[in-house]
C-alpha cells in the first residue's frame, strides 16, 4: 500500500468507531432488515411521497404514504420499537402532505393555519417516552400547537373494530385556546378516522374552523388495521 492509499487517521477512527458501535448497538434497516443502517437508501426511496386524500365524515384527510410494505414497517418501528431516528426520515412525507393540504384548502398564508397534533395518550407516553406526531412535526420544521387534551382513558384502539373504535374515542378530547383559529389536524396514521372525527368535533366545539387533517400514512383498505396505535 502506498502512502496515498493509506486511509486518513480520522477515517480509520471513524471506521473503527462505526464497527464498535454496531457491535454495541446493532442496527438494521427498519424497512428490509439490511444490516448496520437504520434505513437503507432503497427503503428511504420507498418513502417517496404520493399524497392521497380520503374523506371521513366530511373531513378531508391528506396522507403522504400508503400504510403498507416498507412505509408501514418504518412507521411501526418509529412508533412501537423506540427507533426515534426514524421519525426524522418520516418528516419529509409529512411536510409534503401539509404543503398539499394548505395549497388545497386555503388562499391564506400557511402561517394563518394552526397545525394541531392528535395528542399522545398518557398510556402511550408512559410506554414510549416520546410524542410521535409532535416529533415528526419538529423534524419537518412544522410548528405544532397542542390545543387538544386527551380526556379520560380510551382503550387501546388496536384491539377494536370500526364501531368499537368510534365509541371508544367518543368525547375523547377537549380543546383549549381554539376559538377563532383555522386548523389542520395532524396525525401519524389514519385508519378508520374515528380519532380525527372526535378531534375535529372538540376543536369546532371550542370555536375553531377545521380545514381537514394531514397524516403521514393512510391504511389503504377499509376496515380496521391492528398495526398501530396512539
Ligand atoms: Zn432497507
Amino acid at each position: 500500500m502506498t502512502a496515498t492509499d493509506t486511509p486518513t487517521f480520522a477515517a480509520r477512527v471513524s471506521d473503527a468507531l462505526g464497527g464498535a458501535l454496531s457491535l454495541v448497538f446493532p442496527t438494521w434497516c427498519a424497512g428490509c432488515d439490511a444490516p448496520d443502517v437504520p434505513l437503507c437508501a432503497v427503503c428511504r426511496g420507498a418513502l417517496a411521497v404520493d399524497v392521497r386524500t380520503r374523506t371521513v365524515d366530511g373531513l378531508t384527510v391528506w396522507s403522504a404514504l400508503a400504510f403498507e410494505g416498507i412505509a408501514a414497517r418504518v412507521v411501526r418501528a418509529a412508533k412501537e420499537e423506540g427507533r426515534t431516528t426514524l421519525l426524522r426520515a418520516l418528516a419529509p412525507a409529512l411536510r409534503d402532505a401539509v404543503g398539499h393540504a394548505v395549497g388545497a384548502v386555503s388562499t391564506r398564508p400557511a402561517r394563518a393555519i394552526t397545525l394541531v397534533p392528535i395528542p399522545t395518550s398518557a398510556a402511550a407516553m408512559r410506554r414510549r417516552g416520546y410524542r410521535v406526531v409532535d416529533s415528526i412535526c419538529r423534524h419537518a420544521g412544522l410548528p405544532a400547537h397542542r390545543l387538544l387534551i386527551a380526556r379520560g382513558r380510551a382503550a387501546d384502539q388496536r384491539v377494536l373494530d370500526r364501531a368499537q373504535r368510534a365509541r371508544n374515542v367518543a368525547g375523547a378530547f377537549t380543546a383549549r385556546e381554539a376559538a377563532g383559529r383555522t386548523v389542520l389536524l395532524v396525525d401519524d396514521v389514519v385508519t378508520t378516522g374515528a380519532t380525527l372525527r372526535e378531534a375535529a368535533a372538540a376543536l369546532r366545539a371550542a370555536g375553531a374552523t377545521v380545514l381537514g387533517a394531514v397524516t403521514v400514512a393512510s391504511t389503504p383498505r377499509k376496515g380496521i388495521d391492528t398495526a398501530t396505535d396512539r
